[in-house]
């Protein structure tokens, strides 16, 4: 946040809250006349939502007077029978966002370490410093995959929380079950091991994790997942963690009274019957996720391996100039200032232009 004005004499914030990061949100698209501009900058789902996941919101939305259902229990009982996990292996939350915080509200003090890899998922820095924890940020492998075994180093007697984002948020690697089972054998029993899966349906690998057995084999660990990326519901803020009863009891324990709104628990639940058809798109996303990746290595690339819905650019010092070249195209990306895009993998016509672009700027 902004550093507060001298002469401010109301009351101040705890200290810790002066560092939190800002969160610097995907731009919409700079409207281009006679061109159909694409938000490529969000990782979000370019297709609209199915009729019935509509349907099912519309009815939620007549009831709005009603406060949502605290305990979100048919969603539960949904996630529960489609996961094949106990309800109260389960904590719903605004987002998979949210549940971060809670992760760390419930388990770190003031203080404690939280070591993940970086560059990862924006709002870990944000969420750990609100904490009042501290980040340990081990960077990435330069193939953008994380560094695992530097990052078992870095567990002190301090860390509380171990945080892996697979596949990686901006960098697209994902980490084998082999490599999570070595790091994981690594982590103490009494330290949190977070596994960040919001793109865990875009994922195509030999040797992928398997969230639930991992779960299952750990009691330390917790897997966040959400609606947002291959459900296609970021606009309602609805996620979930797995964990053992005592980790997600602590998760619900924290939780905002009547957070997840009733319009939210309706859309996940319409989305949960309707997985079929949703994760077919998943397939034809991720099918253009394939066909992008081979386009840009043909072009010289070397973009690292995708198993998310977007694709990273490793540009340092020129991510401002490729940002610009593709806004200028009508695709709006998100740069990381001296790092890299990020580019999210949308409708046919927006990945066409994004290949054009990256074809004409030459690889470094
Ligand atoms: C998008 C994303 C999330 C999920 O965010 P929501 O709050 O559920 O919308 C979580 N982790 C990572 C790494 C993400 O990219």
């Amino acid at each position: 946040m902004s550093t507060p004005s001298p002469q401010f004499r109301g009351p101040r914030p705890r200290a810790h809250i002066r560092d939190i990061p800002a969160y610097v949100p995907g731009k919409p698209p700079t409207p281009r006349p006679g061109l159909t501009a694409y938000k490529l900058s969000s990782n979000e789902n370019p297709y609209p939502p199915l009729p019935g996941v509509v349907e099912a919101s519309t009815r939620a939305v007549e009831v709005m007077n009603r406060y949502p259902d605290m305990g979100s229990v048919a969603l539960y009982e949904a996630l529960g029978r489609h996961l094949g996990v106990p309800v109260d292996h389960l904590a719903a939350g605004t987002g998979s966002v949210a549940l971060i915080y809670q992760l760390l509200q419930a388990f770190c003090e003031p203080g404690d370490e939280v070591v993940y890899a970086w560059r990862s998922f924006e709002a870990y820095p944000i969420a750990v410093t609100a904490a009042g924890a501290r980040s340990v940020q081990v960077p990435l492998r330069a193939d953008g995959h994380h560094d695992l075994e530097a990052m078992a180093a870095a567990i002190t007697e301090r860390t509380r929380v171990v945080m892996v984002c697979t596949p990686n948020n901006p960098t697209g690697p994902a980490v084998t079950q082999a490599e999570l089972d070595r790091f994981l054998a690594a982590v103490p029993a009494h330290v949190v091991a977070v596994v960040d899966e919001a793109y865990l349906e875009f994922v195509r690998m030999p040797d992928a994790v398997d969230g639930l057995a991992t779960y299952r084999a750990h009691p330390n660990v917790v897997l966040f997942r959400t609606f947002s990326k291959a459900y296609g519901l970021a606009g309602f803020r609805v996620g979930y963690a797995v964990a053992q009863p005592e980790v997600a009891g602590a998760l619900r324990a924290v939780s905002l009274p009547f957070g997840v709104s009733s319009v939210a628990q309706a859309a996940a639940l319409a989305s949960l019957e309707a997985s079929e058809a949703l994760l077919e798109r998943v397939d034809a996303l991720v099918a253009e996720r394939d066909r992008v990746g081979a386009a840009l290595r043909e072009a010289g690339w070397d973009v690292p391996d995708a198993q998310g819905n977007f694709v990273w650019f490793a540009l340092g010092d020129r991510s401002a100039e490729f940002a610009a070249a593709c806004d200028d195209a009508g695709i709006v990306v998100r740069p990381f200032a001296g790092e890299g895009c990020r580019v999210t993998v949308g409708e046919v016509e927006a990945n066409d232009r994004l290949v054009e672009v990256a074809r004409a700027f030459a690889p470094a």
